[in-house]
């Protein structure tokens, strides 16, 4: 983060950018929501008073689906990426978010090693033993799945 501390940016143009289906209304634009799909244009977009970019679907979609669906996290949605400038709740929203990758690369983790787990249990199932070489690959997924229980754990 510390390569961009200073930038500003146009959170609003940024977004309305890749939106489909931008109207103007009221004192923002609406525009069809990018997470739920649909043909209204349930997606509100404000600009709120320091240049921050606010949206609500009125679908329900929760604002990581919305914004990742279009490729931006919640802190594209400040006009400076400068962490200081945000209240503690923003800076939350902005790390909660850039945990999700994270946290989705551990679950998918866990789902590989447990099927490598399955594997060596169907073989011994079978009354065969193990080669050293895949004794040692359950080693390996033991630890991804410790490594990947950090990841979920760290906030
Ligand atoms: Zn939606």
């Amino acid at each position: 983060m510390s390569a961009v501390r200073s930038i500003v940016t146009d959170p609003v143009g940024l977004l309305l950018s890749r939106l489909d289906g931008v109207m103007a209304a009221g004192k923002g634009w609406r525009a069809r929501c990018p997470a739920h799909g649909g043909r209204s244009r349930s997606l509100s977009i404000v600009a709120g008073d320091n240049g921050a970019a606010l949206v609500h679907c009125f679908a329900g979609c929760q604002i990581h689906d919305v914004l990742g669906a279009v490729g931006l996290t919640v802190g594209d949605l400040f006009p400076t990426r400068d962490l200081g400038s945000l209240t503690p709740e923003q800076r939350r929203e902005v790390r909660r978010a850039a945990a999700i990758p994270k946290w989705a690369g551990a679950l998918d983790v866990l789902a590989m090693e447990a099927n490598v787990m399955l594997l060596a249990a169907a073989q011994l199932d079978e009354g065969r033993s193990l080669h050293p070489d895949d004794l040692n690959r359950l080693r390996i997924a033991a630890l991804r799945i410790f490594d990947a229980r950090e990841v979920l754990h760290a906030r």
